[in-house]
């Protein structure tokens, strides 16, 4: 049996390979790409992803699941085996249900509504947009109904990010969340204070040098990874020994690089932190993006954002530009980072009303493939519902309806994972916090290489061999809950 499952992962790492190969393409494309290359990538990426797909589901990967399962199971739940071939094959059943035209005609329609929805945004005219997000919310209906759901639609989608999530459970924790949060924004809005940094110019070098001093002191290797400069900040791994983050220093918006990078930089972590054993592997990835998230925002946030950080950093951040803050004191550089200010755009938002834009996506987006939301009525109720909601009114579609990429590429159920990412963050740190007695005392003396050793050995020890809501009740003994979040954006902005 054990030649059964190495022919399994000869092949899963030929198919793991091609996938990388391609990240690697999709990575240079965002970084260090002619423009003129476009076109050409294009078809380099899709060649490798169609040959990954077709070894994949090719029919043999099938019947070598099947003979190998019960070796694989016998060996326990927790073993390598067992746990590659469970995630395997959830990958499996997943691709095989998708109709290789279905799968074409998505393509296909992802690559004309990409094109379309960045000149919609640029001519903030939503009209070029909405044929083509009218075919992609066809596609993607059809698309639930062929992979199948027990409740609703967007059950089907939402399983792609957050394996085991169901949209019966997502509307109850965000409700709960709504409930709490609108009147937290409230309070902490009127206390926001000035934004201390205002006009200031921050040169790029100065900032990426900064950069790099928080990612070695997060434990972040340099042997295993790299750190370069794109549009959009995104990190891409290739295996535990090639991590690779990207971040944007623009001059002045000094503090937006920061936070990129400390975000990026929890992901990263989490990536180098896979076991090699797992290399080649399905199980070589997270648990979820919900997971993935919970990395990012628990450095981000949690941490990059407290005053204990701060105390050990901003001294260091003041000796990289003397000029600008030298006489902006702790205290209103710590008020500016933790500015609450119902604002239009998500990725700018701050971490109390961030959940709100999330919330808002989240229910179009089922409202969308229910059926009960039509595409060309999108940007009314976006905007009616941003006003009620946040207070704020879009004065166009490109910092409405059209700020994000997702739609146009055709994702849909990917948007409640950054919440999610927050819930887990609340939870994983409560559970740290009890294991490390003096983390506040070591993150205050910027010692953080613990944090990163007990997510090392807690988190990222089992890359994806569990569903998220088994790794969560493994870390913290408790299903996915949403009350040790709350209490945290209690205790940081209730007062
Ligand atoms: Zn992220």
């Amino acid at each position: 049996m054990q030649a059964k499952y190495n022919e399994l992962l000869t092949i899963l790492g030929k198919v793991d390979d091609i996938g990388r190969a391609a990240g690697l393409l999709g990575w240079d494309q965002q970084t260090y790409m002619p423009p003129g290359g476009v076109a050409s990538r294009a078809s380099q990426m899709a060649t490798l992803e169609s040959m990954a797909h077709e070894l994949f589901t090719a029919g043999r990967v099938g019947e070598l699941l099947d003979e190998v399962a019960p070796w694989a199971e016998a060996q326990g739940y927790d073993s390598l085996p067992a746990s590659a071939i469970r995630v395997t094959r959830r990958e499996y059943e997943r691709y095989r249900k998708l109709p290789n035209k279905l799968v074409a005609a998505k393509a296909e329609a992802v690559g004309l509504a990409f094109d379309a929805w960045q000149k919609a945004k640029h001519a903030s005219d939503f009209s070029i947009f909405q044929p083509r997000l009218e075919r992609l919310v066809e596609l993607s209906v059809e698309e639930a109904e062929a992979l199948g759901y027990q409740e609703e639609r967007y059950d089907a989608l939402v399983d792609r990010f957050e394996p085991g999530m169901r949209t019966k459970r997502l509307v109850e924790i965000f409700d709960r969340l709504e409930k709490e949060l609108v009147p937290l924004v409230r309070a902490a809005g009127r206390s926001a204070g000035d934004d201390a940094l205002r006009g200031l110019s921050f040169p790029a070098q100065a900032q990426q040098d900064f950069a790099r001093e928080l990612l070695i002191a997060m434990g972040f290797s340099f042997e295993r990874g790299r750190m370069d400069v794109a549009e959009h900040p995104f990190t891409s791994g290739f295996s535990p020994s090639d991590v690779r983050i990207t971040n944007h220093p623009y001059e002045h918006a000094m503090l937006s690089n920061v936070f990129s990078t400390i975000h990026e930089g929890g992901h990263a972590l989490y990536e180098q932190g896979v076991p090699t054993a797992f290399d080649r592997m399905p199980v070589s990835g997270s648990a979820s993006m919900g997971m993935h998230e919970s990395q990012s925002r628990l450095w981000e946030n949690i941490i990059g954002r407290s005053l204990l950080f701060w105390r050990h950093f901003y001294p260091k951040l003041q000796a990289h530009f003397p000029v600008q803050l030298g006489t902006v004191p702790l205290e209103a550089f710590y008020k500016t980072v933790n500015r609450v200010k119902p604002s239009l755009i998500r990725v700018e938002a701050d971490e109390l009303t961030y959940n709100l834009h999330i919330i808002l996506r989240f229910n179009l987006e089922r409202e969308l493939l229910n059926g009960t939301v039509r595409v060309a009525d999108l940007p009314a109720i976006w905007n009616e519902r941003m006003r009620a909601g946040l207070g704020v009114t879009p004065a166009h579609d490109a910092e409405g309806v059209l700020q994000d990429v997702h739609w146009s590429d055709g994702i849909f159920g990917y948007f409640p994972t950054y919440s999610l990412g927050n819930i887990y963050s609340g939870q994983i740190y409560n559970r740290m916090r009890e294991d490390l007695p003096d983390l506040e005392g070591a993150v205050g003396r910027g010692e953080l290489l613990g944090v990163k050793a007990w997510l090392n050995e807690h988190v990222h020890v089992h890359g994806g061999k569990y569903e998220p809501e088994d790794l969560i009740k493994k870390i913290t003994g408790e299903g996915l809950t949403v009350e040790p979040y709350l209490e945290y954006l209690k205790g940081k902005y209730g007062k």
